[in-house]
């Protein structure tokens, strides 16, 4: 009898020993899962700005926002010489294989992706032609700016930039610039460079200069009437 109750006692202890254990484990378990849970919701808290500036596709890149210089990304072919990022080359590819099927033959990408150096390059050069007509260094540069970004600040460089045809203001009257102010929203593509939005993005009017941004963002900044710098400050 005495033995029944010494091993009876015996499994007791055990038994809430071993639920002891248990419970613990779930409680750590548990308040793992809090942590997590109140990150999300330190993350929830601007939800909006925070995932809309997680959005790789808004990249904002311009006088103020340089890329860093390491800065990378994973690049597909568009033909044997030009590159756009690869996770929206497809769309680029789509908008202009569907604008030719609408008849608008007259569209081909000039210049999509370059990279830092080559758009240090090009800089310098046109700095030069201005300090060969005498032009000082301040002079040359700032005139460079016009239509030259300065390297790492150019939205060619992100690879969510292309422009198209001969890069010039005829592009205005082509169809394809009809064509691609109807619908290039719908494969996530901007006209970056407005006329009426100069004194905000501070570069010149360019018809040619279409920028990638995904199609819920495109749609939204035009619903909006809206330049990508206003876009960001509206969503943030
Ligand atoms: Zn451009």
């Amino acid at each position: 009898m005495k033995k029944k109750l010494v091993i009876i006692i015996i499994v007791s202890i055990l038994v809430i020993y071993i639920f002891q254990i248990i419970v613990k484990k779930d409680e750590s378990f548990t308040a793992n899962w809090n942590i997590n849970d109140s990150d999300m919701e330190v993350k929830g808290m601007n939800n909006v700005s925070r995932n809309v500036i997680d959005d790789w596709r808004i990249t904002l890149v311009n006088y103020e926002n340089s890329l860093p210089d390491n800065f990378k990304v994973e690049l597909a072919n568009i033909d044997s010489t030009r590159q756009f990022d690869k996770r929206a080359i497809n769309e680029l590819l789509t908008m202009v294989k569907d604008a030719k099927k609408d008849g608008v033959l007259d569209i081909w990408v000039q210049s999509a992706y370059r990279s830092i150096s080559y758009q240090q390059g090009l800089f310098d050069e046109k700095v030069n032609k201005y300090l060969a007509l005498g032009k000082t260094r301040e002079e040359a540069e700032k005139l460079t700016l016009q239509t030259i970004n300065k390297p790492g600040s150019s939205e060619h460089n992100l690879g969510l930039a292309v422009d198209f045809n001969y890069v010039n203001y005829d592009f205005e009257k082509t169809k394809a610039f009809k064509w691609l102010q109807e619908n290039a929203e719908n494969y996530g593509f901007i006209l970056r460079y407005r006329k009426d939005k100069e004194s905000i993005t501070k570069v010149a009017y360019e018809p040619w200069h279409w920028r990638y941004v995904g199609s819920e963002n495109a749609k939204k900044i035009n619903e909006l009437d809206m330049c990508l710098e206003e876009y960001i400050k509206y969503i943030s």
